[in-house]
């Protein structure tokens, strides 16, 4: 078969155009909304049984033309199966976040632009944000797969159903075909213990569900107290306070972890997939000793990880650079990245990890590349640059409805913005609307308030801006894959030397760091 799609009169998308099961594949544009062209060489029954859609003959084969829908989708993972995802291992990688479906194309670009050695994850959504964005994990999973086959994307992808909190949200994800599991124990996380004195530490310790842990606090307390772990450059002394301290913050984590963790082996029942554990919404910062009790129980208890999102000294506050002393934190990405490679290796895990411009340098050479990057909501302020310069008084009434939310809808994440410094709508002009999204406030208040954005009520029988702000995305895929494009290189270079085990030339590798 050669190119035969292409000389029908389709307006075919050309970098979707593939062979594969024995047919032509492309996504077709012309009359509104995407379509999915099918060209086989006889009428493959099978293949078109799979398939949605109507069928003609055409150049001496049969032409099925059909939506972008469930099924269709499903069908071409099975076709086309690297658009299937799979577990990535301990590639250096990257979590783009796409909340309202329309930037894996943009991304897609992005990992390319960057060299291509960054291990993607397109299809990726907390739970959360799934809710508050109304979409199902598989029009998550479906949106990525469009994505990458429109852009002929042909590398292993991930799937990351993050921030899952309940067995629940587990078989949710699992059903649509997520490989990628983001646990997230924050809500059995204890904070106090950073602040209880030692006999109040002490009593709580005693108070742990200690037959869910498989042990008993004296068999713990023989494991740790008085021992001192080396750890590459580190000595990791455990004296009673830094024990029972570690048991109370994070006891009741691990042990639901691990119960989590058990739920999807039984869940999963030999499909592959990896897991990643994540305490980064928690108050207080995750110490080197207590990243290295935590990563030895869950061991102890049976679980395997790819992935650790400690709580990082200072801010990763949503969509703006680190704040906080970078040396400080480049001390304690050192340390818990000797952690990360002693216990497993696994990866280290950089949550709220978008626009921290700073931080990736750091990251990349202390960790060696044994990192993932995950970014969510940075790809919705880049749909609202696009918008901004498309549209501007649209993006104005946007930016003053979400200054009216910005208090609400603050609650849930961690943002220091303010209304009194983010710029007056009324005081910004057209041309300089854009600018709003390189103001930290305005920026901050943009990104938490999406939720309400997308899902605010219907006025003159209109949802009052998701639709609007839909179909300037959809008519002007060009400009928003662009504003992607170049902001996610800007992410994804500086991890780029050191992705694929590699080493930049001049650069000292941490010791022990090789990865086989
Ligand atoms: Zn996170």
């Amino acid at each position: 078969m050669h190119a035969r799609l292409s000389s029908l009169n389709l307006d075919v998308q050309r970098s979707s155009l593939t062979e594969a099961a024995e047919a032509e594949w492309a996504l077709v544009r012309g009359g509104g909304a995407a379509r999915l062209a099918v060209l086989t060489r006889s009428a493959d029954a099978r293949l078109l049984g799979e398939l949605e859609g109507e069928t003609s003959s055409a150049a001496g084969g049969t032409l099925l033309l059909g939506p972008t829908s469930p099924r269709n989708a499903a069908a071409l993972r099975r076709a086309l199966p690297w658009l299937a995802p799979r577990p990535l291992g301990l590639a250096t990688s990257a979590g783009l976040g796409d909340r309202l479906g329309l930037a894996t194309p943009g991304h897609v670009r992005a990992v390319r632009a960057a060299g291509g050695r960054i291990a993607p994850i397109f299809a990726q959504q907390s739970i959360r944000e799934m809710s508050r964005t109304a979409r199902t994990p598989l029009e998550v999973m479906d949106a990525a797969t469009w994505g990458a086959f429109q852009e002929g994307w042909r590398d292993p992808v991930g799937a990351d159903a993050d921030h899952l909190k309940t067995p629940a949200d587990i078989d949710a994800c699992a059903a649509a075909g997520f490989c990628f599991f983001t646990i997230d124990p924050s809500e059995h996380v204890d904070p106090r213990a950073d602040s209880l004195s030692l006999p109040a530490l002490r009593e709580a310790f005693g108070a742990l569900p200690w037959p869910s842990f498989g042990d008993s606090a004296d068999g713990l307390t023989r494991r740790y107290l008085g021992r001192t772990f080396p750890v590459e450059h580190l000595q990791i002394p455990f004296d009673e306070a830094t024990l029972v301290r570690a048991g109370v913050k994070y006891g009741r984590a691990v042990v639901h972890v691990a119960a989590m963790y058990q739920h999807l082996v039984r869940t999963m029942a030999g499909r592959p997939f990896e897991l990643e554990v994540s305490v980064d919404e928690t108050e207080t910062p995750t110490s080197p000793a207590e990243h290295f009790w935590v990563a030895s129980e869950l061991k102890r208890l049976g679980v395997s990880w790819v992935s650790l999102a400690p709580r990082f000294v200072g801010r990763f506050e949503k969509g703006v650079d680190y704040i906080g002393n970078l040396a400080e934190l480049e001390t304690a990405i050192a340390a818990h990245a000797a952690v990360a490679r002693h216990c497993g290796p696994y990866k280290l895990s950089l949550h709220s990890g978008s626009d921290k411009f700073g931080v990736y340098p750091i990251a990349a050479r202390l960790t060696a590349g044994l990192v993932h990057l995950k970014t969510a909501g940075t790809s919705y302020l880049e749909a609202l640059r696009t918008v901004a310069a498309l549209a501007p008084s649209f993006f104005r009434s946007i930016y003053e409805f979400a200054r009216g939310r910005y208090e609400t809808d603050r609650a849930s994440y961690h943002v220091s913005a303010s209304l009194a410094r983010a710029p007056r709508p009324e005081a910004v002009g057209d041309a300089a609307l854009a600018g709003l999204l390189e103001q930290f406030d305005a920026r901050e208040i943009l990104h938490v308030t999406f939720g309400s954005v997308l899902r605010e009520g219907v006025v003159d029988g209109r949802p009052r801006f998701y639709a609007e702000l839909m179909g300037l995305l959809r008519s002007n895929p060009e400009a928003y894959a662009a504003n992607l494009e170049s902001h996610f290189r800007r992410h994804l270079e500086p991890f780029v030397p050191w992705a694929a085990g590699g080493v930049p030339s001049g650069a000292t590798v941490p010791a022990r760091a090789g990865r086989d």
